[in-house]
């Protein structure tokens, strides 16, 4: 449909559209507000002027329309509804944010600076890309109204994306579901949360979304008629007992649909048959809570509950903001009904989220899921020097992720997102519980440190002096927090490492008659196949390098020029400027608790390759098959043949490590088992897997598990242990005890 009006046409329009927006805000405004905003308003016109949206249409339409989201759908106040209209200003006409500030003061001016940064994405590349989802989600540490503001933008693009070619259409779209909706969502917003999913949906994958949005047409009426049927049981008890409520039934979205198909891997109408309806109430007394309750048991008079589907999000909000009860009974025709109970307060909060948690919230109240969970993110944030694609992974998995609920030892909440370990109760618990954790306690008893905590675990994290975060721990930690506070540690560890690396290699090279010098390091570098000089002097440091390894490249170096040769091809490497990051190969597959390398074929349906995640899966006739986590085949193996998988995961082959069994044994005396361990633990980057000592009539012997990085480090180990006063006898054990 092309655009046509004239002058006075679209003069009528904007009158109506500016009256449009200030009739229906969410906050009552002053007249102090309705200058500030008409100010904002006056300036936008003006400076949009000459633009047009690809519509036709005069420019200024969008910004207020995204001040009318801002103002009534997230329910936010004069500031944020100012900064709104003014949001694409400095981006696209000639005004300054100076100017803006001189205008409207510091807050709007650093609002709308904090938007203009985030417009600035513009490439395709995923890694930029992901750098600039960063930068937008460290305005939330200057101010969350930035986020929510272009959050409306990015809605109102959406509702308008007709007008756009269609490769943008899927790239825009794309964007929308892969960081907006799970924004919008973690921040409450859960209206705008289903349209942005629903309409990404809509351009990402027409068909499906018109074939679904097509069912749920032809299917209302049957739908309609069954909530229908429901409430009129309910009613009048409910009126009988002079509640003022409001009951309606709900409408799942495409997008929800579409999810719930694919997951559970079934159709339509297995989907479509569960109805859900929610009733909302003004409470009769004081205390909302107990008028929930009572209008449950209304509801579980009429209907029989499950009672496993029961819910209170009343008395522990969602880390949203969430309040509501929430059961499923059994409706009529034997089909199974969700019953959401919400107070009009709750009901407000549920689909409006932020604002009206700020709304209802007063100074002595307890801290909000809300604020915590910003407070999670800014923690996140902190660590600037983290890879941006990890972060947004990282933070991307919080934002969608469902919740539980543990304990400290005193009794103290602290939420953890589905899947979460006692490493990650421990971070959030405080940093140094954290990098000191040296096992934990669930509800009394020792667990591994990979345990996946369930709602309700009681844990107590034991810490220790000597303890130091472990690369094995990132295998399980999944809280942005934990992890990068672990990468930190361990990039700290690495560099230092690294420093005494070169040291040695210093010292290593001058007894093979080699020069220390930026050539031999190149030749280093490539005869092992790393990256960087850093990458080298973290394995000659960290003992994975070895005096034979480099007596190889000694003895290689003297016999042929090949190495050289090879070193001209490959890039070269300045010892002095290196990265600051310890690079990661992925060339070992390797299985099981043990690591250990076992043959394999890589699976057709989905072609797995270094670095994937990946499962080992048990064939009849052709051994070992590698599957990625993500392939389509990967759910129903697991679920069907559980017992058939093997654990899979690819390692840096340089920074391998053995599992080696030892027996110690010798004269029994006081601290015999502190010595060893204290020998063992100074062993530089030797890990106790397990250790076991008995002693009787004065004598002791000790069967400990070690993991080494070569067979030098395991003889530097034993020698050691034989210096120890009441150490006789040291030695390798075969493996045979599992
Ligand atoms: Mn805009």
């Amino acid at each position: 449909m092309a655009y046509t009006a004239t002058k006075e046409e679209e003069a009528k329009e904007l009158a109506r559209r500016y009256k449009d927006l200030l009739k229906g805000t969410y906050q009552e405004l002053s007249n102090k507000d309705k200058a500030s905003i008409r100010k904002a308003f006056e300036l936008a016109v003006e400076a949009h002027k000459p633009q047009r949206r690809k519509t036709g249409e005069p420019y200024i339409y969008h910004p207020i329309a995204v001040a009318k989201i801002v103002a009534d759908e997230i329910g936010l106040g004069a500031i944020s509804i100012t900064a709104a209209l003014l949001h694409d200003v400095v981006e696209d006409t000639d005004y300054t944010i100076e100017d803006i500030e001189q205008l409207f003061g510091e807050t709007v001016a650093r609002i709308v600076n904090g938007l203009t940064k985030i417009s600035h994405l513009k490439k395709d590349d995923a890694s930029v890309q992901a750098e600039n989802y960063r930068k937008m989600l460290l305005t939330l540490n200057d101010d969350v109204r930035v986020i929510l503001i272009k959050i409306a933008d990015r809605y109102h693009n959406m509702q308008t994306l007709d007008a756009m070619p269609a490769h943008k259409q899927t790239r825009i779209a794309s964007e929308t579901l892969f960081i907006y909706a799970p924004l919008a969502h973690r921040l409450g917003l859960y209206t705008i949360k289903t349209e942005l999913e629903d309409l990404g949906l809509k351009y990402t994958e027409p068909e499906v979304y018109y074939d679904i949005a097509k069912r749920i047409k032809d299917t209302k009426e049957q739908r309609d008629n069954y909530i229908d049927e429901f409430s009129s049981i309910i009613y009048k008890s409910l009126q009988d007992e002079k509640f003022d409520f409001e009951i309606k039934g709900r409408t799942k979205s495409i997008f929800s649909i579409r999810k719930k198909m694919l997951k559970q891997g079934v159709d339509f109408d297995e989907v479509y048959d569960k109805f859900a309806i929610r009733i909302i109430f003004k409470p009769q007394s004081h205390d909302e809570k107990h008028d929930a309750w009572k209008i449950y048991s209304i509801v579980t008079d009429h209907f029989t509950p499950n009672p496993i589907r029961l819910r209170d999000w009343m008395t522990q909000p969602k880390s949203t903001g969430y309040e509501a009860l929430h059961t499923t009974v059994m409706g009529p025709k034997g089909k199974w009904v969700e019953v959401q109970i919400r107070s009009d307060r709750m009901n407000e909060i549920a689909e409006k989220g932020y604002a009206a948690h700020y709304k209802y919230k007063h100074g002595s109240e307890k801290e909000t899921g809300l604020e915590n969970w910003l407070n999670k993110i800014k923690d996140a944030l902190e660590n600037t020097e983290a890879n941006a694609v990890d972060f947004v992974e990282n933070v991307k998995l919080n934002l969608y992720s469902k919740e539980i609920y543990t304990f400290t030892p005193n009794g103290d909440i602290k939420s953890l997102p589905k899947g979460a370990t006692p490493i990650d109760f421990a971070y959030a618990v405080h940093t140094d519980v954290g990098s000191k954790c040296r096992g934990a306690k669930v509800n009394g008893k020792i667990v591994p440190l990979s345990k996946e905590l369930k709602s309700g675990d009681q844990v107590e994290i034991i810490t220790s002096n000597g303890q130091k975060p472990k690369l094995a721990w990132l295998d399980y930690a999944v809280t942005s927090r934990a992890r990068s506070k672990i990468k930190n540690a361990l990039k700290e560890e690495q560099k230092k490492l690294g420093e005494e690396g070169k040291e040695i290699l210093h010292r290593k090279l001058k007894t093979l008659k080699v020069k220390f010098n930026e050539k031999t390091i190149n030749e280093l570098v490539n005869f092992f196949k790393l990256k960087t000089s850093l990458d080298l002097f973290y394995r000659i440091g960290n003992g994975s390098i070895s005096n034979t390894d480099l007596k190889n490249y000694a003895n290689q170096r003297s016999n042929s020029f090949t190495a050289l040769f090879k070193g001209k091809r490959r890039k070269k490497t300045d010892p002095e400027n290196h990265t600051n990051e310890v690079t990661q190969k992925f060339d070992l597959l390797v299985f099981g608790k043990d690591e250990e390398t076992l043959p394999y074929i890589n699976a057709k349906c989905c072609n797995p390759i270094p670095g994937d995640k990946v499962f080992g899966f048990i064939t009849i006739n052709e051994g070992i098959k590698v599957h990625r986590v993500d392939c389509p085949n990967a759910v129903s193996l697991r679920a069907n043949y559980g017992y058939r998988t093997l654990k899979a995961k690819w390692i840096d082959s340089t920074q391998r490590e053995f599992k080696i069994n030892i027996m110690v044994s010798g004269i029994d005396n006081v601290g015999i088992v502190n010595d060893v361990t204290l020998v063992i633990s100074n062993a530089m980057n030797v890990n106790i897997q397990r250790i076991n000592i008995d002693s009787e009539d004065g004598y002791f012997e000790g069967h400990i598990r070690v993991s080494v990085k070569n067979i030098e480090q395991l003889n530097k180990l034993i020698s050691s242990l034989k210096s120890i006063d009441g150490v006789m006898k040291v030695e390798r054990e075969k493996e045979s005890k599992k």
